[in-house]
């Protein structure tokens, strides 16, 4: 349908009758009423439409209408389930002009009581849309990243990780999320009893013996719906085990990256529905006597210092921050870790800390780049699992690395 084509009767008295055009419907005028048969180009519905009184304004009226659209906006949030949340959602349609802006979303709220965030005789808890993005998938479709308040609406709910993330918008944080797609109880591909050949040749694998017939069609997919959403993936492969995939995804300030893992989660869990597949984050689905990897989700990170100012002093003092408080790092790098971070399969047991340069058994990876470039640049925190909340792994890194005082900062902001 085209765009509305202007009516004559705005420039004239509004008891002259006119004929017009409004996405050809008649719209006639006289004796100060006029009214429009006006097509919603969003529905299909047919509405017929009055003014009263001056004409310019039923011409703002018409032309408001013709331009407002429906639409569906898919509310997403953690739940309260322990040690791992499920991202729960639901839709509310609202009318708006444009693609809604994350401050023109309201408020919504849930029953807590079915999702393990609250008593079933208080069960209200509020959601606050915190980030939004299209979703390709569906006509005016789009999807609202909420933080779960208390009925207050001010007062962070204690399954909110992602409110304890220190605001910093130098931060930038790269994950890598891997995953295994499971059918009938196992990874996709595997056969009814016993394992496929064994792992060498799936890693970055091509052809049908590698990565069947449908995961490739998955992960494409599911690639693109991230990028029509405007989440910054920055790679795709096919991982060492039999149905096990990666992506990457890097975001700047210290929410983002996080923000963007759990709505490409979603999406992932939302379009393997249709395949009769489902999405295994855990860290070892297979076990860990068996010769099968496990799935990470390294969290590469840097702050705005880490990239401008470094050196090797500053450096060691937060790798030494990093093994202080390395309990409290691994308490929020996802559950069943021991399982994962044994010293094998490129990982530091789950105990020890230690970094190295280019080391994938380490705790901590250092870029070549990143030594070569005067300790400055990014760091890679292996340890954190494919099920663990990216909103508490990039809070704790931040909490963590606050506790390392920053002398040069002082220098540098005097030259
Ligand atoms: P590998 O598998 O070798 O560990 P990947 O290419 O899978 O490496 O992931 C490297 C990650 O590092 C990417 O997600 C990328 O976005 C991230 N990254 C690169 N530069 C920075 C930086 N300056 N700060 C934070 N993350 C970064
Ligand atoms: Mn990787
Ligand atoms: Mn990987
Ligand atoms: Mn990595």
């Amino acid at each position: 349908m085209g765009a509305f084509r202007g009516c004559q009767a705005a420039s004239k008295p509004p008891w002259q009758t006119r004929r017009c055009i409004v996405f050809g419907s008649r719209v006639q005028i006289s004796c100060g009423v006029a009214f429009a048969l006006l097509k919603n180009p969003n529905t299909g519905s047919t509405k017929r439409h009055y003014a009263f009184g001056l004409a310019n304004r039923f011409y703002t009226e018409i032309n408001t209408t013709i331009q407002m659209a429906k639409y569906k906006l898919e509310y997403l949030w953690l739940d309260g389930y322990e040690p791992v949340a499920n991202i729960r959602g639901k839709t509310q349609v609202k009318e708006f002009k444009n693609f809604p802006k994350l401050e023109e979303l309201p408020m919504w709220g849930f029953d807590g009581s079915s999702t393990r965030q609250a008593e079933g005789r208080s069960s209200d808890c509020m959601l606050k849309p915190v980030a939004v993005y299209p979703d390709s998938t569906k006509k005016n479709g789009v999807l609202v990243m909420c933080e779960v308040m208390q009925p207050d609406g001010k007062t962070p709910h204690v399954s909110n990780g992602r409110a304890s993330i220190p605001d910093d918008p130098g931060a930038w944080f790269g994950f890598e999320q891997e995953y295994f797609l499971y059918q009938d109880g196992k990874p996709l591909g595997f056969p009814e009893s016993g394992f496929p050949f064994p792992q060498g040749e799936y890693y970055t694998g091509v052809g049908y013996r590698n990565v069947g017939d449908i995961a490739r069609e998955i992960v494409d997919t599911h690639l693109d719906l991230c990028l029509d959403a405007g989440i910054n993936h920055e790679g795709i492969n096919a991982e060492v085990a039999k149905g096990q995939w990666e992506f990457q995804i890097f975001g700047k300030g210290s929410k983002n990256a996080a923000d963007q893992v759990w709505v490409a989660r979603y999406l992932l869990l939302r379009l393997c529905e249709k395949y009769g597949v489902d999405v295994n984050f855990h860290c070892k689905p297979l076990g860990k006597d068996v010769d099968w990897n496990g799935s990470g989700m390294h969290a590469n990170f840097s702050t705005t210092y880490m990239r401008e100012v470094g050196g090797k002093e500053y450096f060691e003092n937060l790798m030494a921050a990093f093994d202080k408080y390395k309990n409290e790092h691994i308490a929020v790098y996802g559950p069943d870790n021991h399982l994962r971070l044994t010293g094998l399969h490129e990982t530091q047991s789950i105990d020890k800390f230690n970094y190295g340069v280019a080391n994938r058994g380490a705790s901590v990876r250092v870029p070549h780049s990143f030594v070569n470039n005067d300790y400055k640049g990014y760091l890679e925190d292996r340890r954190p699992n494919s099920q663990g909340d990216p909103y508490k792994i990039a809070g704790r890194i931040l909490q963590t690395i606050q506790t390392v005082p920053t002398p040069a900062v002082k220098k540098a902001a005097k030259k």
